[in-house]
């Protein structure tokens, strides 16, 4: 068990704690204290400094296409999948990996060998089973099982609704899908949740508040992203926010004059409703497809989702003005208390020892996932196995 010793860190918790040192160790935060800890040099510990950095928790990316996703305009359009320094270098220490319009080409078996690569090289890796088309694609048949007996799956999606490459699940199916996360979310106490896929169709979350209506689900089971694509559906999700349900904004780029809110603006709108601002998440999308169309209508270029959005758009918010601690906990604390990861989204002793150290921008300066140095001083120090070495 290699030990290190964090000093002068300011600490975001989320909240601020001061400046403070930790000692870490077998992948925990052991120690946090104000007075500099001397240890014996028979221990081996290492030190850094952060010379009075911001030390957030590692961010939690909920949405994050890990075998690639895309394929939409034909198979060389399928995105590769992504190493881990794509997330290592852009603060994310967790990752939920899932299959979206491609659930056919690829499948669960793909997506788990996938995470548990990633764990292998030591970031947080869980799943989601299913992908955008009902009935969901699952490993054991079906998604209770597929959740009750598989680690890393922890909820079901991206099932998509309100979008042209949906499967048009009616409300019984949906229904179904749901009782079935929840259901095995009770037995494992995993998070059981329904992650949907929100298109641009009119519809909206029409879906989810029939199914509100109709059932007796607690409203912690839906959790829709892309909520922010149109402006009238984020206020459809700022209503179903404010019923219980949490709601996942989306960092992908949005371009002036488009009926969209920025990731920034959306979180912004969120902390100025009456929603609870627990009920907030912010996603990546990295590896998904972005696809660019031309004059004609046509797909003239690929852009991929990139998980660098995410600490962008936490920068941003802080350069407006908004409280780092206010910020924060949509991309720490909300997603760890949704998704049931007790140890992870907060700097506190037990906890995960996954942190990041913010330079002067709010980019990167060093990255500590499981207790394991894979950023410092800005130069990515750990790669993936098939990544340039660091
Ligand atoms: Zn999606």
């Amino acid at each position: 068990m290699s030990l290190l010793l964090v000093r002068n860190a300011r600490i975001f918790a989320p909240e601020p704690l001061g400046t403070r040192h930790l000692l870490l160790g077998g992948g925990r935060i052991l120690w946090i204290g104000t007075d500099p800890l001397e240890l014996p040099s028979a221990l081996g510990s290492e030190t850094i400094d952060l010379e009075g950095r911001r030390l957030i928790p590692g961010l939690i990316d909920g949405h994050v296409h890990v075998t690639g996703g895309g394929g939409e305009a034909g198979f060389r359009t399928r995105v590769p999948p992504l190493g881990i320094s794509r997330f290592t270098r852009a603060g994310i220490t967790t990752v939920v990996g899932l299959l979206g319009t491609d659930d056919v080409a690829r499948g669960p078996r793909e997506l788990l060998a996938t995470l548990y690569a990633l764990r292998d090289e030591g970031l947080s890796a869980y799943g989601y089973a299913g992908g955008y088309h009902v009935p969901p694609t699952t490993l054991t048949g079906s998604i209770r099982g597929d959740l009750v007996f598989v680690d890393a799956l922890i909820g079901v999606g991206e099932i998509a609704v309100s979008d042209h490459r949906s499967s048009q699940p009616t409300l019984d199916e949906l229904l179904r899908i749901a009782s079935e996360a929840h259901v095995a979310g009770l037995m494992t106490g995993k998070a059981g949740i329904l992650h949907l896929h929100l298109g641009d169709g009119a519809r909206g979350l029409d879906l989810v508040r029939r199914a509100l209506d109709g059932s007796e689900l607690p409203a912690r089971v839906f959790h829709p992203t892309h909520v922010n694509r149109r402006k009238a559906l984020f206020e459809e999700a700022l209503a179903l926010a404010a019923r219980g349900s949490t709601i996942d904004i989306t960092a992908f780029p949005v371009e002036d004059g488009e009926d969209a809110w920025s990731a920034a603006d959306a979180l912004l709108r969120h902390l100025d409703s009456d929603a609870p601002d627990t009920h907030v998440t912010v996603s990546s999308d990295a590896g998904g497809c972005l696809p660019c169309f031309d004059a004609d209508g046509h797909v003239s270029h690929m852009d991929v989702g990139d998980a660098g959005a995410l600490l962008a758009t936490l920068a941003e918010l802080v350069a407006r003005g908004v409280p780092l601690e206010r910020a924060l906990p949509a991309f720490t604390s909300n997603p760890a208390r949704l998704l049931r990861l007790g140890a992870k989204g907060r700097i506190t002793v037990g906890a995960d020892a996954d942190l990041v150290a913010l330079d002067e921008a709010g980019m990167a300066h060093d990255v500590i996932a499981g207790g394991v140095m894979h950023v410092r001083a800005g130069r990515q120090v750990r790669a993936g196995t098939f990544e340039p070495a660091a």
